[in-house]
């Protein structure tokens, strides 16, 4: 059975052309994952379609309701699956997340809006909090979408050529080396000589050292554990 993924928000449009075009889109034609996109509001039930209220204590903004949620996780959820609530102070989402995400056979994903959402779904309905990055957005969605496409590079079949995930930034603890294509000079700036040379050795060496340079200055962090890393 391929990986099925539930997508709670109350926003399910922006997902529309994601999930139809490039990589992604084909992917999903083709049987390898498929997604299905919620939209919360039929979960409401009150005659306003409320799926927020003021917060206890007070302070600014709204917090999304445990009703809605509670009765879609409901009615979505089987048995083994994973929920996993985005949100800014979750896990830093990364390669490794994403592989083991792509090997699950049911994934929830729920995305929040307003000020977020009552602590109780996160204390009784979530498995794993994911952020993608250390700034915030006004909702969850984009982080969905995000979470979903990097997912799908790791289920077998979606990327055409397996080849194109084994050379990639953080595959190997370095950022991706420069890439060049046709023509070989453009309005005077030229292809470094040695991609030209069909010497695979030297192409090979040449790749290296950028990603090591480009590491170095880009993401210390990174290349610091690189470092480690080969010295074991
Ligand atoms: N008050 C929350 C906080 O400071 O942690 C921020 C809520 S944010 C304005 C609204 C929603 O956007 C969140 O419920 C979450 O679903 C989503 N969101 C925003 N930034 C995100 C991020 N970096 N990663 C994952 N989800 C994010």
């Amino acid at each position: 059975m391929p990986l099925h993924i539930d997508v709670l928000t109350l926003f399910p449009r922006m997902l529309e052309g994601f999930l139809s075009e490039s990589i992604l889109g084909k992917g999903i034609e083709r049987g390898l994952v498929s997604v299905q996109v919620h939209d919360l509001r039929q979960w409401c039930v009150d005659k306003h379609k409320t799926a927020d209220d003021r917060p206890f204590g007070g302070g600014a903004g709204m917090v999304m309701k445990p009703e809605p949620v509670f009765a879609a996780f409901e009615q979505l959820q089987t048995p083994g699956c994973h929920r996993v609530y985005l949100t800014p102070d979750g896990t830093p989402f990364s390669e490794p997340i994403a592989r083991e995400f792509s090997g699950k056979q049911h994934l929830i994903l729920l995305s929040g809006h307003y000020e977020g959402i009552d602590q109780r779904i996160r204390d009784h309905l979530i498995d794993q909090e994911v952020s993608i990055g250390d700034y915030v957005l006004t909702n969850g969605t984009l982080p969905a979408a995000v979470v979903i496409d990097a997912l799908s590079r790791f289920i077998p079949g979606v990327l055409g050529e397996e080849k194109s995930l084994t050379h990639e930034s953080f595959t190997g603890k370095l950022l991706d080396f420069p890439q060049y294509t046709r023509p070989a000079e453009f309005r005077g700036m030229v292809v470094p000589k040695v991609l030209l040379s069909g010497d695979h050795s030297k192409v090979e060496a040449w790749r290296t050292a950028r990603q090591i340079e480009k590491t170095r200055q880009v993401r210390p962090d990174l290349f610091q554990q690189h470092r480690h890393e080969s010295h074991h």
